[in-house]
């Protein structure tokens, strides 16, 4: 009997994960399924890139997985029942189906966070998603020249987004809205350089300024300046997709399924969750940020801690720590800020055009990991406990190894 693995969602640690269970674990032990709604990779670390019209590279996950030993299955996830251990799909035909896991691997990943404004729903555009990215990217071609084009949120999303809309429409007149102030956590190296940029882009920064509502031709902060958009674009952080609230796995207020070291559920033994998905500790206690930096490290940690004990082998202790924060500020900039192992700036920050090199390679890098799942590390596919197979309690499974 082949021990079941689903891995829903596919992004940058669904489809790590799923390649690393391949080539982790003998075939004729598993079966695993990558179940994702869309049949490509989406580079979601480049949306900012689409929204302005750069068209990226088709990445078919068919081309990618094939002969990997992973079945993809191309669905939307509807509905997880953690106690019955099933995971509702709808086909890509329209059909509705069911499929049924020993181990699960929860990956969906998150969209916007219009976080309750009132009007973003409506007037608003995001680029947390390929949908999101086109739609403003149709919109963006159509604003003549001189439109308000205005970005909300000063994380590094809302960086990223200003600064491209800006250096490929030099015509608009964009600005930021910032709750604090400019890239006020970075280093005095990083902030002097992300403000050079943005003056030379003519980037209209308004600090100190929360939005908190949206017109269809204005934002409005709260001391209540209105500010005019034709375009507004959220960028104010990422919320999880609200399926795994809705099943009886321990999730925080948020929606994000607690993890122990090993990525997986406190509450489930038998669900492990990664990415924007989980809410995992990194170094210092701190909870790891929605990111690709943080999430591809949890995939790996949940592909090797799965097949430890599936196998009976040593569990993994991958370090969850960051090293930099890699900014691009258009094509021809960039801001590599050096951190802390919970994230805090340290004096070093590399700047200009190297580091928009940097940026580009991370960003290759990222793709291509994901692009070429079973290739890099040495392949050592190790036979699964067969006993133990179908139990989740990782005793038994030492026990019976
Ligand atoms: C514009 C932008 C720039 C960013 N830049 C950076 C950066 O520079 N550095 C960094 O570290 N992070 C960056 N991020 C964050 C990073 O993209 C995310 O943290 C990362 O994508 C999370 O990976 P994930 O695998 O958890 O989720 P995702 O990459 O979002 O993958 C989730 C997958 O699940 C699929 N899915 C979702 N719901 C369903 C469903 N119901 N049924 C079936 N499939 C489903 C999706 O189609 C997708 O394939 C950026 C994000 C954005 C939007």
């Amino acid at each position: 009997m082949q021990h079941r693995i689903i891995v829903l969602g596919a992004g940058y640690t669904g489809a790590i994960a799923a390649g690393r269970l391949a080539r982790r674990l003998h075939r004729d032990d598993v079966a695993i399924t990558l179940v994702n709604a869309e049949p490509d990779f989406v580079e979601r670390v480049r949306m900012h890139q689409v929204a302005v019209g750069q068209d990226l590279r088709p990445r078919p996950f068919s081309e990618m997985f094939a002969d990997t030993g992973v079945e993809l299955r191309l669905a939307k996830v509807t509905a997880v029942d953690v106690d019955r251990r099933t995971v509702a799909v709808i086909d890509s035909d329209g059909r509705a189906g069911e499929l049924a896991y020993d181990t699960l691997v929860y990956a969906l990943g998150s969209g916007w966070n219009d976080q309750g404004v009132p009007g973003t729903a409506e007037h608003a555009y995001e680029i947390a998603s390929r949908a999101g990215a086109l739609r403003l990217r149709e919109r963006l071609a159509g604003l003549d020249a001189g439109q308000p084009v205005v970005v909300v949120g000063g994380g590094l999303t809302g960086l990223e987004a200003a600064a491209e809309i800006a250096e490929a429409r030099p015509d608009l007149a964009v600005a930021l809205a910032t709750r604090g102030r400019l890239g006020d956590w970075l280093s005095d190296k990083g902030r002097g350089h992300l403000h050079k940029v943005f003056g030379r882009l003519g980037i209209t920064v308004h600090e100190h300024a929360a939005v908190t509502g949206v017109e269809a031709d204005r934002v409005v902060t709260a001391d209540g300046t209105a500010v005019p958009a034709a375009v507004t674009v959220w960028t104010t952080g990422f919320a999880v997709h609200p399926i795994a609230r809705a099943t009886t796995l321990e999730v925080t207020g948020t929606g994000q399924i607690v993890v122990d070291g090993t990525m997986r559920s406190v509450s489930h033994p038998d669900v492990y969750a990664i990415g924007d998905a989980a809410m995992a500790m990194g170094a210092g206690d701190k909870p790891l940020r929605m990111s690709c930096a943080s999430g591809v490290p949890t995939a790996w940690q949940a592909a090797d801690a799965i097949a430890a004990r599936l196998t009976g082998g040593k569990l993994p202790n991958v370090p969850l720590r960051y090293f930099n924060q890699c900014i691009s500020l258009g094509r021809r900039q960039g801001l590599i800020q050096y951190v802390t192992a919970d994230d805090r700036a340290v004096s070093v920050a590399l700047t200009g055009r190297i580091a928009a090199v940097y940026k580009e390679l991370v960003c290759k890098g990222a793709a291509w990991g994901v692009a070429h799942p079973v290739v890099g590390l040495p392949t050592r596919r190790r036979r699964v406990v067969q006993q133990a197979a179908r139990t989740t309690d990782p005793a038994a499974v030492k026990a019976s190894a």
